[in-house]
Order: structure tokens, then sequence, then C-alpha cells
């Protein structure tokens, strides 16, 4: 089997006394694009940072090609941190307006003087075959499409020769037709440089459509993982079923199949006891207000953390998958 690129063992992330992420462990193959899917405010973003560096830490270890990052020299650690680039939400944000995108997109190498000779030329040839040609590089943001931003956005990224990307909600505020352009330049990219891809996401679509495996979050802790296909066509973790058949409004013969959560996501820091997905859960049982699940793997490459699985696939085939 080969090395994860990136591994992740028990991570714990804490903002003063919340405890945003609990204990969280992933794998990220090489030349993978892993999803991560959860609701908003479920610990998705924190694990985006503390892999990036952003964000220490508090327990657990992270591994980068193998060697921890506990314990090395500050020099090493920034150069194994290096290898993970983070696509922020909305990057085209970040591109200053006063500059050309010529000047945005040799920013990043001159920032670094560690690139080695040729590497600009490199990077005007990848922005070339993702459709930032000569022309676009006397023009300033506010003259670029919304997809054009991204690329940008993207490129500036890549310049530091990156060989995991973080992408987190990398085509929010794009209309569907961009989503997909963007979507396919995400995918040739990774064919063509051996990126792995780290893909956060609210939008079960996107994920659907690009994701190898996926991971779900609640409440700071993974709760299901596996090969995409598998999980939407049968997600095995109530709560995984639930984010799913939220996502059947383009599908209108399966709206009955809804699976409507009560209540809103609890706070993490008062999580509730047991599972703590139990009080919004629909087959909830006593034990599970007592006894908090494990994740545990079946031979299938899957894991999920519930007392009492979902054994029967749901009649659920999520638009991303169908579409
Ligand atoms: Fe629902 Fe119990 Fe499974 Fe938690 S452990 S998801 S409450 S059935």
């Amino acid at each position: 089997m080969t090395l994860p690129v990136l591994k992740l063992q028990g991570a714990v992330v804490r903002y003063d006394r919340v405890t945003a992420v609990d204990g969280v462990s992933l794998e990220l193959r090489r030349g993978e694009t892993l999803g991560l899917v959860g609701e908003s405010g479920c610990g998705k973003s924190s694990i985006a940072r503390a892999i990036v560096g952003l964000q220490p830490l508090a327990g657990g270890t992270l591994s980068i090609e193998g060697e921890s990052l506990g314990g090395i020299s500050p020099q090493r650690r920034r150069s194994l941190q290096q290898k993970i680039q983070l696509l922020f939400q909305d990057p085209a944000a970040s591109l200053s307006p006063r500059m050309t995108v010529g000047n945005l997109l040799a920013e990043p190498l001159k920032i670094r003087r560690t690139f080695r000779p040729g590497r600009w030329a490199e990077v005007r040839a990848l922005a070339e075959s993702i459709g930032l040609g000569q022309q676009l590089l006397s023009r300033y943001p506010h003259q670029l499409s919304g997809g054009q931003a991204r690329r940008v956005a993207l490129v500036r990224v890549l310049a530091a020769d990156p060989s995991i990307i973080v992408a987190d909600e990398p085509t929010a505020g794009l209309d569907i037709s961009v989503q997909g352009d963007l979507l396919n330049v995400l995918r040739s990219l990774r064919e063509r440089l051996g990126l792995s891809y780290l893909l956060i996401s609210h939008n079960l679509n996107v994920v659907g459509r690009v994701t190898d495996r996926v991971a779900v979050m609640y409440l700071g802790q993974i709760v299901e993982s596996g090969p995409t296909a598998a999980i939407f066509n049968a997600p095995a973790h109530p709560y995984t079923q639930a984010l799913l058949s939220a996502n059947l409004t383009l599908n209108p013969d399966r709206r009955r199949e809804r699976v409507v959560l009560s209540g809103e996501l609890p706070s993490p820091s008062n999580p509730p006891s047991g599972c703590r997905f139990h009080k919004r859960c629909p087959i909830a049982q006593p034990i599970c207000a007592n006894l908090a699940p494990t994740l545990q793997a079946s031979n299938n490459e899957r894991s999920v953390a519930c007392h009492f699985p979902l054994t029967t696939a749901p009649a659920i085939i999520p638009q991303a998958i169908a579409g």
C-alpha cells in the first residue's frame, strides 16, 4: 500500500476552551481527492488551518510524506509545510486590485527566493494552459471574470510548487457552469502535476463529482469515511444519510425520502454526552446518550461511528452521482 502523502492522527484543535476538532484521523493518498464534508461549524476549516500550519495542533500528529512534523527543526518543518498550499475560500478576493495579472502571478516567485531557474517560464506556461493567456497579463482583477480570477488565485498557489492542495470551498459563489469549468481545471492539474487534494465543501454535488473518497464530520469528529460512490449510494451513518437526503431538492421523485434533522448543530463548547449526534438522530436508542461510538473499519475501506449503522441502502441516489 502506498504511503499517504498526508496523515492526521488524533488531531485536536482548540480555540480558548472550545475544542473545534476532537481526535480526527485521516489520510490523503498520493494523487487522490479526498472530500471533507459536514455542516458549517463542524470543524472542517479548523482542520484545513491546522494542516497548512495556520493553527497549531493541541493534540495528535501531522505527517507529510511519511515524516511527522513533531520534533523536527523549524527549517525542515517549513520545507515540508511548503508542500501543502491552501486555496482559500473565495481566493479571488485576496487578489490586490492594484496589481496586474502578470504581477500577481510573479509575486509568489519574488517572495520566495528559493525558486529554481526556469520556474517563471513554467508558471507562465501553466497559466496559459488553463486559459490565462498573454492577453490577460496586463489586466487588473476587476477586469477579470469570476472564473478567470479563481484561476489566477489557483496559479499563485501552484507557483509554490506544492504536492498537496487544501481547497476550502473552492467553488463557493460561482455559478454552475463556471463551477464545472473550475472543477475540470482542478482535475486536469491533478493528473498533470501529480497533485493530491483535500477538498472541503458543504456542496455535495461538487464533492460527488470530483472526490475519490469522502470523510463526513459532525461536531469536530469524523463519523463516516470511505469511497465516495459507496457512501453516496448507501450511507451507513444516519447523519450522512440526512446530509445526502437534504440534497435531493433537484430530484422531486425522491423528496419523500428526505430525512429532516431536528434541532441545530450543538455548540462544540458543550457537546452532548455519548454519541454527539444522539439528540438529532432519528434512530437513537438509550445507549446512544451514554456511550460514544468509535469509528469502526469494515473490510471495504469504509468506517462508521454508530452503534446502529444503516445496513440496507436507502433509495437515495444524490444528484451528485446521478448527474
Ligand atoms: Fe444515531 Fe445512536 Fe448511531 Fe449516534 S450511535 S448515530 S445516536 S444510532
